[in-house]
């Protein structure tokens, strides 16, 4: 046996890793794997080019605890080192590797999660163990060896036993990381890290049953086969003319095994120039909810789970999508603002944005019908898209739908076919009606489709700011929703009819009414389509508009605390309004105007508590 001393500068840097990468800890064992994964491959690579004279066979890497001797062990069949090798690589490279990692980042450590996911390798072994074992034999003739060190620059180094290549890690865990001994924390590390490494990895076996014997003889029998944790061929490492739509969900129900609802559809990621990237998209049914559905797409690097969190990689609004983006050209151990800023990842998201859009495009193009039916369940991406992302927002506009209340898609451009004989306005301008809600605009929707008019519905949570961004780019175009101002202006437009009351009648009328409606309402007296409703209420647009965009969008303008504005209409044109006019004394008409207004406003939900009260009270008065 020989010892020998590690020439680092660091007296014993055991515990500064262990402080630095405290809460990663459990990245270990992924570290391990990765490194067994290695070995496997590089022998795979020798024999392919016969540079090594042995059999490839079906190598596995094998996870193992022994709680007696508290001990974990990655054993694989890869490579192997002679005694030189390790070393070089284990004392020298490892080690040196190591101090390095430290010293560039241990300032920066806190600054965010992303650090403590790579570059440590063999080292991060000393953050859950006491000691460390490496038995280890080369595929050469070279005789196998045993290294061991408690994680100070000494170390031990012996001839061993092994005779089958490969190599065998085995950790004394320490005793404050004796969760590692458990085997549910070890299967859930598996399965969070190495789902889809290339090489099966066995942990534990499990029971099958298995036919044996024909006809009479035949019978079922238990056996024990190894338990194989991971799928080493997953479906984005494939072409995509091998796969087919069948794949692309069973490998949903892979990833997301919890999740019953199928995608709507998927988007295959394939690039390597100018960088290297493959993955696959889902884009799932969504709800209204713009928070929840954060973190669900999984960065990996070559088959490695690196961390659900792709901020920075992926642009914001695509983080709404789920799947797995697999890269080896994103740099991890930075920061975030480091990330966003490096010219790789700004192409990496870009490309993704393009692929995005583009998949949209041809199943906008190719299968309109379906495109149509799940229009609303993808909605929500889309037009966030198109809000935050320019060049998304352009290629969006052929393909984003604008439905109405009966369930016809319209593209913008198609709407303005559609749309501009009859709802043109005085300015020249296109106003396109809009409902936010069906049910509770009923009655202006209706009145809006008896003109003929075309009503949308546009009820996503980000509809202010969407109308507000497709008008800033569309001069000759406004939007409305169906209990706004604009509505009149149209109504005018079209029946320019003259008013049946006289202007002193409206003059003598207009202070009464007024005298009745509450502060915030302005009164406008219109001469109106006599079918129209005699009192209607309506809401300013932009007011409207604004207070909701400031809603949500983080308090803009500082509209939210504005009191809401409201239009009371008066038809002039109505029958009721007239009667009302020629009624003969004062207080029978501020009586009539009082309901009047009671009723506009309770067809709108805008009557509650005692004013409510009141108006029921006096109802029954009046049919009693
Ligand atoms: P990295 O993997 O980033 O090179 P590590 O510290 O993880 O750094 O490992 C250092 C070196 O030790 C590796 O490059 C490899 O040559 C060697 N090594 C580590 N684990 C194994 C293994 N299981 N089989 C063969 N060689 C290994």
């Amino acid at each position: 046996m020989s010892t020998g001393n590690i020439n680092v500068a660091v007296e014993n840097i055991f515990p500064l890793i262990k402080k630095f990468l405290y809460s990663d800890h459990e990245i270990f064992l992924r570290e391990l794997i990765s490194n067994a994964t290695d070995a496997t491959l590089k022998i795979k690579h020798l024999t392919q080019i016969g540079e090594a004279k042995v059999e490839y066979g079906s190598p596995i890497i094998e996870v193992k605890i022994n709680k007696e001797d508290k001990t974990l062990h990655i054993i694989d069949q890869g490579i192997g080192m002679t005694q030189e090798e390790v070393e070089k690589y284990i004392n020298q490279i490892a080690f040196s590797g190591a101090e390095e990692f430290l010293s560039k980042y241990k300032d920066k450590a806190k600054d965010s999660g992303i650090i403590g996911h790579f570059g440590l390798g063999f080292y991060s072994a000393f953050m859950v163990a006491r000691q460390v074992e490496i038995v280890t034999k080369s595929f050469t003739d070279a005789p196998a060896v045993r290294w061991v060190c408690d994680g100070s620059p000494e170390y031990t180094i012996e001839p061993a036993e092994k005779t089958e290549r490969g190599t065998e890690i085995i950790l004394h865990i320490a005793e404050d990381s004796e969760e590692f001994l458990e085997e549910s924390r070890i299967r859930e590390l598996l399965l969070k890290y190495n789902k889809f490494m290339p090489i099966p990895i066995k942990f534990g076996t499990k029971t099958e049953m298995k036919k044996t014997g024909e006809g009479d003889e035949a019978k079922e029998e238990e056996i024990k086969v190894d338990n194989i944790i991971n799928n080493p061929n997953p479906a984005w490492t494939k072409q995509p003319s091998e796969l087919k739509d069948e794949d692309y969900k069973s490998f949903y129900r892979e990833l997301y095994p919890m999740q019953f609802e199928e995608p709507l559809f998927n988007i295959h990621l394939n690039v390597d120039y100018p960088f290297n990237l493959t993955g696959i998209l889902y884009f799932p049914k969504l709800s209204q909810d713009l928070n929840i559905q954060k973190d669900r797409i999984q960065l990996y690097q070559n088959q490695v789970f690196v961390t659900s969190n792709v901020e920075g990689i992926v642009p914001e609004f695509l983080t709404m999508l789920r799947g797995v983006i697999d890269s080896p050209d994103i740099p991890l151990n930075v920061s975030r603002s480091y990330l966003q800023a490096d010219g790789n990842v700004k192409k990496i998201s870009g490309y993704i944005t393009r692929k995005v859009a583009d998949k949209l495009q041809s199943l906008f193009n190719e299968t309109r019908e379906d495109f149509e039916q799940k229009w609303n369940d993808i909605k929500l991406v889309i037009e966030y898209g198109m809000l935050t992302d320019d060049k998304f927002y352009e290629k969006a506009q052929n393909f984003a739908l604008y439905p109405t209340v009966d369930g016809k898609y319209y593209t913008l451009e198609e709407l303005k076919e559609a749309t501009k004989t009859l709802q043109t306005d005085k300015d020249d301008k296109l106003v396109l009606l809009y409902a936010s809600n069906a049910e509770t605009q009923h009655s202006y929707v209706e009145a809006a489709q008896e003109k003929g008019y075309t009503v949308l519905l546009l009820d996503s949570p980000l509809n202010s700011h969407f109308v507000q961004k497709i008008e800033s780019s569309n001069e000759k175009l406004t939007f409305a929703r169906v209990d706004s101002d604009h509505l009149d202006n149209l109504i005018k437009k079209e029946e320019n009819t003259s008013s049946k009351l006289s202007q002193e009648e409206q003059e003598a009328l207009k202070p009464i009414i007024e005298s009745q409606v509450p502060k915030n309402y302005t009164v406008q007296l219109e001469s109106l389509d006599s079918t129209a409703a005699p009192f209607i209420i309506t809401q300013p647009e932009f007011m409207r508009r604004m207070k909701e965009m400031s809603a949500t969008g983080g308090g803009m303008f500082g509209m939210s605390n504005m009191p809401e504005m409201y239009n009371l209409v008066v038809n002039t044109n109505h029958e009721l309004v007239s009667s009302i006019a020629e009624t003969k004394t004062k207080a029978k008409q501020e009586r009539l105007v009082r309901q009047a207004i009671d009723l506009a406003r309770l067809s709108q939900n805008l009557l509650k508590g005692e004013e409510l009260t009141k108006f029921i009270q006096r109802s029954f008065e009046l049919i009693k």
